[in-house]
């Protein structure tokens, strides 16, 4: 049930789906306006924000592929037109190519540069010029940074720049009162996850950390949701490894 004591605005990116989804679900819960921003998934997009809405909630949908940063800088006016500002940004729309360097092809990562870092930047910068004062920024990184798996190379080094990225935008928003911090989960069971791995592997991974599961995305909005709100408001420039204790 949406609580009408928070009128703040919240944009997450790559809402359409897995992670992102469960963090505009339970934001929407927590009382928070949505923003569901979505790149291709457009009725995913839309059957969440019915449901947030029929659950009292507000939600509006946002097309933007945030590697355009012309579509990023529409979505940011459209939120501000609709609701008057944005308060808490979660950048969570992100894609994995998994391979060996050696096998590494350019488009690949290409595309991963430009959805996960660039992505990244083009929101940052939006927020940076627009938040409004006491907004909270969450990022999503992956505790791959930390673990360094073979085959994650290209995908780990974006997201090791956005925790570069983090940490100093935190410096940056000084006098501003708004908070800047990254999550990095371990496996979370999404499709970007699970597509292409075998049932054994699955399960293989599962069981790196000590608690013996796969994360969900639930797992991962519980922590997003205590970043945007009342209790998270002392958590500044940190990174968060969200994953059962793997590392
Ligand atoms: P999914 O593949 O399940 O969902 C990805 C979401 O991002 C979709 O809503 C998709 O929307 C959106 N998206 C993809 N590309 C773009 C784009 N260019 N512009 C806007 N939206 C886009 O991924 P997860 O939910 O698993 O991942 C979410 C985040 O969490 C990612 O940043 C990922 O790197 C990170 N993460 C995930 C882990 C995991 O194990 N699942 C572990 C660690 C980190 P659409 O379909 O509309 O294009």
């Amino acid at each position: 049930m949406a609580s009408s004591e928070n009128s703040k605005v919240a944009l997450v990116t790559g809402a359409s789906r897995g992670i992102g989804a469960a963090v505009a679900r339970r934001l929407a819960s927590d009382g928070f306006t949505v923003v569901v921003n979505y790149s291709g998934s457009a009725a995913a997009a839309e059957d969440l924000a019915r449901v947030i809405e029929q659950a009292g909630g507000r939600a509006l949908t946002a097309k933007a592929d945030v590697s355009d940063a012309e579509a990023v800088r529409r979505m940011f006016d459209a939120a501000e037109g609709a609701f008057g500002g944005v308060d808490v940004l979660v950048n969570n729309a992100g894609i994995m190519m998994l391979s060996p360097l050696a096998e590494a092809d350019d488009a690949s990562f290409d595309r991963q540069i430009a959805v996960n870092l660039k992505g990244t930047f083009n929101t940052l910068r939006e927020a940076a010029r627009r938040l409004r004062g006491g907004g909270r920024i969450i990022n999503l990184s992956t505790s791959i940074v930390g673990l360094k798996l073979e085959t994650y190379g290209v995908y780990a080094a974006t997201k090791a720049a956005v925790e570069t990225l983090t940490a100093i935008m935190t410096k940056e928003m000084r006098g501003r009162n708004i908070t800047v911090n990254a999550i990095a989960p371990g496996p979370v069971a999404t499709d970007l996850f699970l597509n292409g791995k075998t049932e054994e592997l699955v399960t293989r991974m599962a069981k790196m950390n000590p608690l013996e599961r796969l994360g969900s995305p639930e797992d991962i909005a519980s922590a997003v949701a205590f970043l945007a709100g009342p209790d998270g408001g002392w958590i500044n420039g940190q990174t968060l490894r969200a994953n059962g204790g793997a590392i």
